[in-house]
C-alpha cells in the first residue's frame, strides 16, 4: 500500500501566478524528502481570467466545493487587467472561496532580509519583523463586486457596505492575541496592535470594543492602537516598533502592499488565510502581467507562503514533520539571503524563478 498522502486543492490561476506555483510545490516537495514528512498530493482547479476568457466560467464546475474538500487550498495569483466583466472589475473566484469558507485571518508576514536593497535608510529597517493581520471576509470587501451586495447600482449613485459582525471579529482578534502571544514566546515584543478608524466610523469602533473585550482573555500580550492613516504614517517612519497588526480588510489589503514595499517588493510578501475548517495560501502579490512569461518572477512569496501551509498543515494534522518542513524552508530563504546566495532578478539581481527555486532546493538538501 502506498504512503497515505495530504490532498491540496491547487488552483494555479494567472500570469506569474503559474510559474510561482509550480516553484513552490517543487520546495515543497523537496521539503518534504528531506524531513520525510507525509507527501501531498495536488487535485487541480482551473481558475481565473484566462479561463474565464476560454470559458465563460470563473472557476471549473464544483470547483468551489472540491476546494473545501481538500486539507488546505494553494493558488498562485488570478486576475489579468485585459480580462474584466462588463462593470469593469476584475476576475476574481477566490474571494468567493474566502467568503465560502469564512477565511477570515489572513496573515502577512512581512520580514526584512540581508542583502535585499533597502527602501529605508535606517540601520534599523534590518530588524523589521512584524505580521499584519487583515481580516478577510468582511470589512469592506463584504460588498466586493463579486458578491453581488452592492446597494444600488445606476449611473448616479453605487453604495458599498462596510459590514463587522461580532462573530468574526472576535475570532479575528483572538487569532491575533494568539498570533502575538505565540510570537512572544519566541523571542518578539508580544505586542498587538488594533489598527481601525474608531474616531469617525461606528463599524471601527465596534471592532476596536471587541478588541478590548477579548484583550482580557491574554493578560500577557501588550496592547496598542492606531488608527489607520497613522499606521501608514508609522510604518514608513518606525516599521521595526511593531509586531502584530489586526486590522479591517481593505485597510489590511493596502497596508500589506505598503509593508511589502519596506522589505524589498511584492515577490517576498507571502500569506495564508485562515478560517475554522481549512486555509488557504498564496503569495499576496497579483498575476503582473508586466512581467510574465520571462522567467523573471520572485517565487519566494510563493514558497513561504508554502511553508506557512506545511505550519498549518503540521498544526491541524499533529504531524511535527510538516511543521518541520516548514521550518526547513523558512532557514533555508534566510540562510541563502546570509550567504547572499539568492539574488532574484526583482531586487537587482542575476536569477529569474528558475534559478532562485534550484537554489533553495540546493538550500534545503544541504543545510
Ligand atoms: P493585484 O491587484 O491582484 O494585487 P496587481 O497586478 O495590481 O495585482 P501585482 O501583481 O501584485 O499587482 O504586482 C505589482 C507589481 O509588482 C507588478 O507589476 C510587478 O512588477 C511586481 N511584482 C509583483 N509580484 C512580483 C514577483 N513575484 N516578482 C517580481 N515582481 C513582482
Amino acid at each position: 500500500m502506498g504512503r497515505e498522502t495530504v490532498p491540496i486543492a491547487l488552483i494555479k490561476g494567472d500570469g506569474i501566478g503559474v510559474d510561482v506555483c509550480e516553484a513552490a510545490l517543487r520546495v515543497i516537495d523537496a521539503a518534504g524528502d528531506v524531513c520525510g514528512n507525509a507527501p501531498l498530493s495536488y487535485r487541480e482547479i482551473k481558475a481565473g481570467a484566462n479561463y474565464y476568457r476560454s470559458t465563460g466560467r470563473d472557476i471549473e464546475p464544483g470547483g468551489e466545493a472540491a476546494a473545501g474538500e481538500c486539507a488546505a487550498i494553494f493558488l498562485g495569483a488570478i486576475g489579468l487587467p485585459s480580462v474584466r466583466h462588463a462593470d469593469g472589475t476584475e476576475i476574481s473566484p477566490h474571494l468567493r472561496l474566502r467568503d465560502r469558507y469564512q477565511l477570515y485571518a489572513g496573515v502577512r508576514p512581512v520580514r526584512a532580509y540581508p542583502n535585499i536593497p533597502r527602501r529605508l535608510s535606517d540601520p534599523r529597517a534590518a530588524d523589521i519583523d512584524l505580521v499584519i493581520l487583515r481580516e478577510s471576509t468582511e470589512g469592506l470587501f463584504y460588498s466586493a463586486a463579486v458578491h453581488g451586495r452592492s446597494a444600488s447600482c445606476d449611473d448616479n449613485a453605487v453604495e458599498d457596505t462596510l459590514r463587522i459582525t461580532r462573530t468574526t471579529t472576535e475570532k479575528l482578534h483572538r487569532f491575533g492575541f494568539q498570533l502575538a502571544a505565540r510570537r512572544k514566546q519566541e523571542g518578539r515584543p508580544g505586542l498587538l496592535t488594533c489598527v481601525d478608524k474608531a474616531n469617525v466610523f461606528a463599524s471601527m469602533a465596534f471592532f476596536r470594543r471587541i478588541f478590548d473585550e477579548v484583550a482580557g482573555e491574554f493578560p500577557g500580550v501588550t496592547l496598542g492602537y492606531n488608527y489607520v492613516d497613522a499606521q501608514a504614517l508609522d510604518l514608513v517612519r518606525k516599521p521595526w516598533e511593531f509586531d502584530v497588526l489586526v486590522t479591517e480588510n481593505m485597510f489590511g489589503d493596502i497596508l500589506s502592499d505598503l509593508a511589502g514595499g519596506l522589505v524589498g517588493g511584492m515577490g517576498m510578501a507571502a500569506c495564508a488565510e485562515i478560517g475554522d475548517t481549512t486555509g488557504l495560501f498564496q503569495p499576496a502579490h497579483g498575476s503582473a502581467p508586466d512581467i510574465m512569461g520571462q522567467d523573471m518572477a520572485n517565487p519566494l512569496a510563493a514558497i513561504l507562503s508554502g511553508a506557512m501551509m506545511l505550519d498549518y498543515l503540521g498544526e491541524r494534522l499533529t504531524d511535527s514533520l510538516l511543521a518541520e518542513a516548514a521550518a526547513l524552508i523558512q532557514d533555508a530563504v534566510r540562510r541563502g539571503f546570509n550567504e547572499n546566495r539568492l539574488r532574484p532578478v526583482e531586487f537587482g539581481g542575476d536569477m529569474g524563478t528558475g534559478m532562485v527555486t534550484d537554489e533553495v532546493v540546493s538550500l534545503l538538501k544541504a543545510p
